[in-house]
Formats: structure tokens, C-alpha cells, sequence
């Protein structure tokens, strides 16, 4: 017998025989049982240790990546879900060799050196140039100094003048003919992260950006000291670039009342290169696969579904530009392809969680901020929904927004308001223990009840979507090369 102590009164039974209400349903005890499945029930450690240590870091397309998509189908499976495949998809890639920086007339000392992901390859012996921050002031000071050398200039920003991202900086000296970039990492104490050459609202990896490569803070301070003498420094960069498959991984609970539209939680679980993340994106894949988990065990052992269906995704290929999520987007989503009733009412997606406790979701498009702040204020823990001003192109939520599909994203990294120990991800650094436990059983739980609730929403009852293509197009062309005050850098 199914145990109806979830249900008041006036329960309906739709054509699968599950019983669901929109006014009726005990939201207390739903809220009970999901926030306490996501404590008591928690798979989090048991993933972690499969994603971060087992399987470890997992570059897009690479056996890693499959080996984890394998293991996140199979789980979602074990987790009573009514589907889950995986997707296969064409991933533009790259992987890099050798790679050094050297002083030809400064002995054997030894410099730290990463290329930015995707950086092109390079083998250059040039005269050391130091351009401070790359600000325009600075770059034109050198007039022609710059050409044919290789630049040495800080990620940060100058704090003294417009801010400007880094991308809109390393365009500026290549502009100038910089032959080549050293960029000095803003963390101390060695440590280098991956970072990237090209502006992400650009749709797709650029390959012919001047070679960039990163060097640790202490060492570039050296560089800077002995700049002054202007020497000869070698910068040598293996890489190449090849097409491969890569794998997302996609499930579903059917919706009870209206399974033909759907909601969608996703993150990305492919990693940088030799990085096992826990907190990039080893935290949101789990948050993912824990919310699936809740909902479906929610179903399974109180009779209680979605109204609409909720489709869970993990993507390969975020941190080559995307690429898992654009290949999901173009191939159910598509402009030309799909009307906008085939599309999801909303994406939300999860990454880098470790750094901040839930404080509510972050839509891109304004129209649905006080429908889903409705919907917040009734789980009474203080939830905020905001809207950014401006486009992100940093997650797997762009591509949504890309098609104009209403998205939305947690609390990141680069917003203020941060744990200050949470400052890990693109790097070695990043392992299984920059996982926060805590604080993504809170997260599951939370986005377990939110899209509980927005599920029973009637599509036709949930705010229109009055964004077009186009107009995406056009705050794309507004923001591209901007820094934005919301970021850190
Ligand atoms: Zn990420």
C-alpha cells in the first residue's frame, strides 16, 4: 500500500497511478523527508571518493571522462530514475607536452611554467618585456618595444584605472605584436591555475590567440626585477590539437501532471588537466547526482512526483569552452530544430559549490525573479532569487541562455561573499577535500524542494519568457571584453 501520509486530502491519481495533488500536497513533510534523505541518506562521500580519488582528474574525451560518466549513469540508475544514458558527443580538443620557460643567460634557473588551456604551440627565444598590468597606458608607453617580444604582464587588473578582464588585455598586446605572454599568477606561495587565452561570450575555442603561459607569483616577481636589463628568455610550448568523443551523462523522473515539459539541474564533470576538482566540478556533478537521488527515492517511497518531468545532466568539455553543453543544447534545443514548448522551463546549473552555502539562485533573464522568489519564501529559509545584470559566459548555463532558455546559476566562485578557503579550482590543489560535505547536503536539499515546487507548476501558469535570440545576441555584443564588478578576478 502506498504509505499516503504526504497527501492531505483530495489526492488525484493521474494515468501512471502516482497520486498527486498542486494544492494539496503536506509541504512540511515533503520538506522533511527531502531535507532529511539528503542528510541521512547522503552519497557524497562514497562519490567523491569514486570521482576525485578513483577515477581523478577528467579532461574532456580523455578514458577519465568516460570512466565517469559510466559511473554517473550507473548510479542514477541504481538511484530508481526512469532514464539514464549517456550522451556521446564530437569534442574539439587539446592537450599540451613539453612546456619551459628558461633564461639563456641566466644558468639553470628554473621557472615555473603553465599554458593556458587551449594555448597554441610555440618555441621562441625574444627579449623580455614587463608591461606592468597591460593597461593601455602602459602598452603604449613601450610604442614598438612590444613587438616580437615576449610580454610579461599580471593577470590582475591595474587597480588604478577601468578595470579590464584579462582576455581584453592579452588582445591589447597581441595587437601590439607581442610574440608571446607570460602571465603572473595572482596566488602565492608556487601555485599556477588553468586559465583561459579567449573571451567565453565568443561562441567557440579560438586556436591562433598569441601563446599565453602562466608562471607562479614569485617567480614572475623575479622576472620583473630582472627585466630592467631587458634579457633574452625562452619560452617553449607543446601542445597540439585533435577531435575526440567526449561524453555527457542525462536522466530523467518523469513529471506525473505534465511529463512533457521539463526542468533541468546540470553541472559539468570533467575537470582541467591534472586537477581532480573536488570543488571544480566534482561538487556540483555530486550535487546533481544527489538531488536525482532525493526526488527519486521521494517518488519511489512516498508516491510523490514532479508535475513536471526534471531531467538531470552532467556535461564533459566545460572547460574546453562549453562543449558538452553546446553539443546537448544544438541537439535537442536548437533554434531551428525544436519549439520553444520542447525546451526546458529552466535550466539551473551547479558548479564549483564548495564555495559558498546555499543563498538562493541567480537567474540571467529578469521575468522569472519574483515567480521563483514566491516559491523561495515559502521554504522559509531565507533564499534569495537575483537577477545579474549582465551576460556569464563562464558555465554550462550559457549555452542555454545562448538559445534564450531561461537559466540560472548558484552562488560561484566569482561572486563576493565567498569562503575565503574556498579559493581552489583549475589546479592540482583542487582534491577531494576542497569538497565542502556539509554544505552540499544543505545545497541537495534545498534544490530538491525548490524544483519540487516549481514542478507543480502548470506550464501554462509559469511566467512568459519574452527573450529572443536576438536580443541575447545583442547584451552578448553589449558585455563581450567588459569586467564586471559582481567577479572576482
Ligand atoms: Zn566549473
Amino acid at each position: 500500500m502506498l504509505t499516503m501520509w504526504l497527501i492531505s486530502k483530495h489526492t488525484i491519481f493521474t494515468r501512471k497511478n502516482y497520486p498527486v495533488s498542486t494544492q494539496e500536497l503536506n509541504w512540511y513533510e515533503i520538506d522533511r523527508f527531502l531535507m532529511g534523505e539528503a542528510w541521512a541518506g547522503s552519497q557524497i562521500t562514497k562519490h567523491l571518493t569514486e570521482l576525485a580519488d578513483v577515477i581523478g582528474p577528467r579532461w574532456g574525451g580523455s578514458d577519465e571522462d568516460r570512466r565517469a560518466a559510466k559511473y554517473i549513469r550507473s548510479e542514477m540508475e541504481s538511484a530508481g530514475l526512469d532514464r539514464a544514458e549517456i550522451e556521446v558527443f564530437n569534442l574539439d580538443s587539446w592537450n599540451h607536452g613539453n612546456v619551459s620557460i628558461s633564461l639563456p643567460d641566466d644558468g639553470d634557473r628554473p621557472i615555473g611554467a603553465l599554458p593556458f588551456l587551449r594555448c597554441k604551440p610555440t618555441d621562441i627565444t625574444a627579449p623580455l618585456v614587463d608591461v606592468g598590468h597591460g593597461s593601455p597606458h602602459e602598452v603604449s608607453a613601450f610604442g614598438d618595444q612590444i613587438r616580437g617580444s615576449v610580454a610579461l604582464t599580471y593577470i590582475a587588473p591595474e587597480p588604478f584605472t577601468t578595470a579590464e578582464p584579462f582576455t581584453a588585455r592579452i588582445v591589447r598586446l597581441s595587437e601590439a605584436g607581442a610574440a608571446c605572454i607570460i602571465a603572473i599568477e595572482s596566488k602565492t606561495g608556487g601555485r599556477m591555475e588553468y586559465s583561459n587565452s579567449d573571451e567565453w561570450l565568443n561562441v567557440g575555442p579560438q586556436k591562433d590567440a598569441v601563446a599565453v603561459v602562466k608562471t607562479s607569483s614569485e617567480d614572475g616577481a623575479y622576472l620583473r626585477r630582472i627585466a630592467g636589463g631587458t634579457p633574452r628568455i625562452a619560452v617553449s610550448v607543446e601542445a597540439e590539437y585533435f577531435n575526440t568523443e567526449a561524453y555527457n551523462t542525462v536522466a530523467e523522473i518523469e513529471g506525473a501532471t505534465n511529463p512533457e515539459r521539463h526542468l533541468i539541474l546540470a553541472g559539468h564533470h570533467d575537470t582541467v588537466l591534472k586537477a581532480p576538482g573536488g570543488n571544480d566540478n566534482t561538487s556540483g556533478t555530486i550535487g546533481v547526482m544527489e538531488t536525482a537521488r532525493v526526488m527519486a527515492a521521494l517518488a519511489a517511497q512516498q508516491g510523490i512526483r514532479p508535475g513536471l518531468s526534471i531531467r538531470f545532466a552532467t556535461w564533459s568539455g566545460e572547460e574546453q569552452h562549453l562543449q558538452g553543453a553546446r553539443a546537448y543544447v544544438a541537439r535537442h534545443y536548437g533554434s531551428a530544430a525544436s519549439p520553444r514548448e520542447d525546451k526546458p522551463l529552466l535550466n539551473i546549473n551547479l558548479d564549483e559549490l564548495s564555495t559558498g552555502h546555499m543563498k538562493g539562485i541567480v537567474l540571467m533573464f529578469p521575468h522569472l525573479r519574483h515567480f521563483i522568489q514566491k516559491h523561495l519564501d515559502t521554504m522559509n529559509d531565507g533564499l534569495r532569487c537575483h537577477v545579474l545584470a549582465h551576460m556569464d559566459a563562464h558555465s554550462d548555463h550559457f549555452p542555454f541562455v545562448e538559445e534564450a532558455i531561461d537559466a540560472s546559476i548558484t552562488w560561484r566562485w566569482r561572486f563576493w561573499g565567498r569562503h575565503e578557503t574556498a579559493n581552489f579550482h583549475h589546479e592540482i590543489g583542487d582534491a577531494a577535500n576542497k569538497l565542502n560535505v556539509r554544505e552540499l547536503k544543505e545545497y541537495v536539499g534545498q534544490l530538491a524542494r525548490l524544483l519540487l515546487r516549481l514542478s507543480q507548476v502548470a506550464p501554462e501558469d509559469w511566467p512568459e519568457n519574452p527573450v529572443s535570440v536576438e536580443d541575447v545576441q545583442a547584451m552578448i555584443e553589449r558585455d563581450a571584453g567588459k569586467h564586471h564588478p559582481a567577479f572576482h578576478i
